[in-house]
């Protein structure tokens, strides 16, 4: 049922559709000799027969409802998540609060998870902490790295032997980080991307868009093209006041992340965070001053 997979040593990547791109993702599953752990469950794992559901184990790099939709499917696996992203495991009221959006975007965002996404909240999830390991048995490894920035809880997960790194939302994708939610940090997103490297990884899978990367030297080109992306914003947002002081809700309305001739639900509250975020830089900077709600440069 699952036409196609890519194998490395004990891990088993199956693409989702168009390579993982969201909505879909790339569901990854490790093998040692007395468990099989699942790496989040994309869509994609709606597709699959025993290759998941023989799952002893999920382990969440981190909670997005686009990293939990096959979790209503293993209903018996343990599910294990980093402590600052347990509570959005766990209940609707959590991962409310780590979207952080308005109320009524929160509404529909719970009827369109609900309904896309087969959201289930996991009261019984487990907390892990970085530097957290699981031994899968045969000598098969997994180690947690804290990554936060894109949400809180945000983790690397790395398999031995192999060095397999699943870099999970990092996704070296050409849109760039997200960092719009509530419990999304910039700061802490370009702290980990300058951290990212030092991880002992010779191969690199995302949860979206690139999949498996075995070359270090793309690895890094790819990682220094997606961390461009953050300081392109910036600059775009500096330029912007330096020709027309600006409110928060203009520049919301503006757009600097998403396109304006495009809508999704929850697009103007993360692009109102994610501004709101380098708006916080370029004060810090000295480059910009609120004047009465009305940010300009100085
Ligand atoms: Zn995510």
């Amino acid at each position: 049922m699952a036409a196609n997979v890519i194998r490395h040593g004990a891990v088993s990547v199956y693409p989702g559709e168009k390579s993982g791109k969201y909505p879909d993702g790339n569901q990854v599953m490790v093998r040692g000799a007395d468990t099989l752990v699942a790496f989040d469950t994309p869509v994609v794992a709606n597709r699959l027969g025993s290759e998941l559901l023989d799952a002893d184990l999920v382990v969440l790099g981190h909670v997005h409802e686009d990293h939990m939709a096959g979790l209503h499917r293993l209903p018996h696996a343990p599910v294990h998540v980093h402590e600052a992203d347990v509570a959005a495991a766990g209940s609707w009221d959590g991962l409310s609060r780590h979207y952080g959006y308005s109320v009524q975007v929160l509404d529909g965002m719970k009827a369109m998870i609900e309904r896309d996404f087969h959201y289930a909240p996991r009261p019984d999830a487990v907390s892990y902490g970085d530097g957290a390991s699981w031994d899968l048995g045969g000598g098969v490894t997994v180690r947690a790295f804290h990554t936060p920035g894109h949400t809180s809880g945000h983790c690397v997960l790395l398999i031995e032997p192999g060095g397999i790194a699943f870099i999970g939302d990092i996704d070296l994708s050409s849109f760039g980080p997200y960092y719009g939610d509530a419990t999304s940090s910039l700061a802490s997103f370009r702290r980990t991307l300058a951290a990212v490297p030092d991880i002992p990884a010779k191969v690199w899978i995302t949860s979206h868009h690139k999949g498996v990367i075995t070359e270090r030297e793309t690895f890094l080109t790819l990682l220094r093209a997606f961390a461009s992306r953050l300081d392109a914003r910036e600059e775009a947002i500096a330029q912007h006041l330096r020709q027309r002081p600006s409110t928060l809700a203009e520049l919301v309305t503006h757009r600097f992340v998403y396109p304006p001739d495009r809508d999704e639900l929850y697009y103007a509250d993360a692009e109102r965070r994610t501004i709101e975020q380098h708006l916080e830089a370029l004060a810090r900077d000295g480059r910009i001053v609120d004047e009465g709600g009305r940010w300009r440069s100085v």
